[in-house]
């Protein structure tokens, strides 16, 4: 397998830029979530699975308290001194670095000044958490500059908070434990209130995961998250549960006089959407695809019709997907993330990927005059230090 994005040219430039060769090589990937959507502000659970596509970090120490970091991905850089306090600024992209400086310092572990070049296949601002691999990395590059190697639990909260804190993302736990714990060929069932992890092994060649990114994103995506949030909070009120993990289908059903219409939708999204991730995660254990894809189907319809926070260009996606059925090789479809834009996941015959990928292009650039971006996956694996 080739691999990308290209080390040796990262070494190179690194070379070019700071006049040494780098000391430290890490990476960590970005995720695509097959099924669990919604469910992990509701105490719920989550099956993600780590991108072959990563971050490189490629560094050394360097002799004062001062941090460079280029971007070959954006092209910027950013400077700033370990010497100050360590507070959210500009440029907002060096947050994500500084977040997890500031992390480490809290734990009491002393960072020296390093000098870094960030390189990623991994899209930016797709949903495929390139910021989470970007944090990630960045906690493994300390781990090795510090030599203090952080618990995996408490590396991935660390790197949460540091989204929390210093890029004002509140996002679950999802992107950082999969990024951090991943293990190739395995998805990752992940219980958002416990923080338990089971590897699930989906080892079968044959089959790939195809991420479709719509290339749009609708404005109202931040605005609508929050709302939904507030119902789910007032579903599990209503319901006289902790979080709507809590809640059974039948618990809904004897309190639906109770709710408005809207909220007992949403409330019904999140319930029957957490019972799917948990037997999605048995089916892929039985290689039963048809059955996990009929599943994804499932979740798609429950997110754009109960949830709503779907769009035309993602039931495009899906509906092309299901016209190529398993016939064409492909299983099952959804959105992925949190919706109005972003990528849809689809669950593949490895063999049929070039057509596949072919036909949904072509169909979703003539029905939305939009270029969409695909790539194929395996399950891969988590964060990695490559040289230290
Ligand atoms: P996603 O995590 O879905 O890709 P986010 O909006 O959460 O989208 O994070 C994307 C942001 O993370 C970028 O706008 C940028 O600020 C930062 N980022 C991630 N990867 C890189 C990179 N390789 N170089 C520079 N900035 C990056
Ligand atoms: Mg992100």
């Amino acid at each position: 397998m080739s691999i990308n994005p290209s080390i040796a040219r990262v070494v190179r430039l690194f070379a070019t830029r700071f006049g040494k060769s780098p000391g430290i090589i890490v990476a960590a990937p970005g995720r695509v979530n097959l099924i669990g959507e919604h469910t992990d502000y509701n105490d719920g659970f989550v099956l993600p699975m780590a991108l072959e596509r990563r971050t490189l970090l490629v560094g050394s120490k360097a002799e004062d308290k001062q941090v460079v970091l280029h971007s070959l991905t954006t092209g910027e850089s950013a400077e700033f001194s370990l010497r100050d306090e360590l507070r959210r600024g500009e440029p907002g992209w060096a947050n994500y670095v500084l977040g997890v400086v500031a992390g480490f310092r809290r734990l009491g572990i002393p960072v020296p000044g390093f000098n870094v070049l960030i390189d990623s296949d991994v899209p930016l601002g797709g949903g495929l958490s390139s910021s989470a691999a970007l944090e990630v990395a960045t906690a493994t590059f300390l781990e090795s500059l510090t030599g203090h190697k952080l618990d995996p639990v408490q590396k991935a909260l660390l790197c949460q908070k540091a989204e929390h804190e210093f890029a004002g993302v509140p996002c679950g736990i999802m992107d950082q434990f999969t990024s951090v714990m991943a293990r190739k060929d395995h998805l990752l069932l992940l219980d958002c209130r416990s923080q338990e992890t089971r590897f699930i092994p989906v080892s079968d060649p044959s089959l790939a995961v195809l991420i479709i990114n719509t290339n749009v994103r609708h404005k109202l995506a931040d605005g609508e998250y929050a709302k939904r949030h507030a119902e789910c909070e007032e579903a599990a009120h209503q319901l006289k549960v902790k979080a709507l993990r809590d809640a059974t289908p039948k618990l809904l059903q004897t309190h639906a006089d109770k709710l408005s219409p809207q909220i007992f939708r949403r409330a019904r999204h999140v319930i029957s959407e957490n019972s799917r991730t948990v037997l999605a995660a048995e089916l892929f254990s039985a290689s039963q695809w048809e059955n996990v894809g009929e599943l994804m189907y499932q979740s798609h319809d429950s997110l754009r019709d109960d949830y709503e926070v779907s769009c035309r260009e993602l039931d495009t996606v899906v509906d092309i997907a299901h016209n190529i059925g398993v016939e064409g090789g492909v299983f099952g479809c959804r959105m992925t993330g949190g919706g109005f834009g972003g990528c849809a996941v689809a669950l593949i015959r490895e063999s049929n990927t070039a057509s596949i990928s072919r036909r949904i292009l072509d169909d979703y650039e003539c029905a939305t005059k939009i270029l969409p971006m695909l790539f194929a996956s395996r399950p891969g694996e988590g964060t990695a230090v490559l040289l230290s």
